[in-house]
């Protein structure tokens, strides 16, 4: 018996979502069908609401979510009834990425396009974004995206594993390394910003700035752990910066903000031979970042992209959701607002104007 879904459906760009059924096509040996439960709306998603991921509509977006498995491919070690994390990084193991350890970049995410997951009441074929179109009753999605949520854990802390978590704690321990007494420097305070304070402050590091424009992202990033607040609408990000840390500039920044301008402060306030990670995405896909070149030749900056906090997810996500069980990474304050499915539009519309931390969509 084929599923029946109803899915919130990017029929044309910038448009508001189309709700409808959807008839999933049936699994294939490796692949799960999970009954949704939540799934976080973030920048990854009005990036392909606003054209700028070459999606191709009819599509689902959502680019991670936790529910319950329903139907379980023979290929998959998975049964009706797991809890389960669908991750937005599948980690296939056989691509050139995967074989080099940077499962960060998986071809089956990047390259060859989103996997047809159903077909419309018109016959038109539906795909889902990422390989896992979080915004719909039911998602059929592949095996090696798949993880288990450890039975005690609440849906809303589950639900950010695949989003802010991940990606965070990647930027501090996989990319950045960051050491015991260092000082780290965050520019954006979403959800991702906040988050990657808090991995930072756990990390050690003695000096955590955070830097965003709003009074609330500010007074949050307090209880995340920052030991500096600045708002930049009021003094200058980098000189601030510079002063904090013996005028060197700091040993890591992170830059969660997105505007160009932001990744430019962002290589501005790290000291020589220190590091910057850049996640941020500005609103145009087009958008390009101009660094001053003795930053990255005699000064040696250290300047680096992330997808998804350059993430293993088979050896990651376990052991994050380990620590998030025993409260070791906190979540409160991060899911500002719940949305039910069929007031996505809405969702949409308050991450764009910064109006939620981050938006939970519970299907
Ligand atoms: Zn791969
Ligand atoms: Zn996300």
């Amino acid at each position: 018996m084929p599923v029946h879904a109803t899915a919130a459906v990017l029929d044309r760009f910038a448009a508001p979502f189309a709700h409808v059924p959807v008839t999933l096509r049936d699994p294939a040996p490796d692949e799960v069908v999970v009954r949704a439960e939540a799934a976080p709306f973030c920048s990854t998603d009005w990036m392909g609401w606003r054209a700028m991921r070459g999606k191709v509509p009819p599509v689902v977006l959502g680019h991670t979510l936790v529910g319950t498995v329903e139907i379980a491919g023979t290929h998959t070690g998975l049964a009706p009834g797991d809890r389960v994390l669908v991750a937005g990084t599948p980690q296939c193991e056989t691509c050139f990425y995967c074989r080099i350890g940077r499962p960060d970049q998986c071809a089956q995410l990047l390259e060859g396009g989103d996997p047809v997951i159903g077909h419309l009441s018109d016959g038109r074929e539906v795909r889902a974004a990422g390989g896992v179109g979080a915004y719909s009753t039911h998602a059929l999605v592949r095996a090696d995206q798949v993880h288990r949520v450890p039975g005690s854990l609440p849906l809303e802390a589950a639900a950010l594993m695949g989003c802010g978590i991940s990606t965070a704690y990647g930027v501090v321990e996989n990319i950045a390394e960051v050491e015991a007494g260092q000082s780290v420097a965050v520019v954006g305070l979403g959800h991702l910003g906040q988050l990657t304070v808090q991995a930072a402050a756990a990390a050690g590091a003695a000096t955590v700035v955070g830097i965003d424009l709003h009074p609330e992202r500010l007074e949050l990033a307090t209880a995340m752990g920052a030991t500096h607040l600045v708002d930049a609408g009021h003094v200058d990000p980098v000189e601030t910066v510079r002063q904090l840390t013996e005028g060197r500039g700091a040993d890591v920044v992170v830059e969660a903000a997105g505007p160009v301008h932001a990744a430019r402060q962002a290589v501005d306030m790290a000291r020589r031979a220190g590091t910057v990670v850049l996640t941020g995405v500005d609103h145009s896909r087009y958008a390009e970042v101009t660094l001053p070149q003795l930053a990255l030749t005699v000064h040696g900056k250290r300047v680096v992209g992330c997808q998804n906090g350059q993430i293993t997810p088979r050896t990651d996500i376990p052991r994050w959701f380990e620590r998030l069980a025993r409260g070791r990474i906190d979540t409160a304050g991060i899911v500002t607002r719940t949305y039910r499915l069929d007031e996505l539009d809405l969702a949409a519309r308050r991450s764009l104007a910064l109006d939620d931390v981050t938006g939970l969509v519970l299907a």
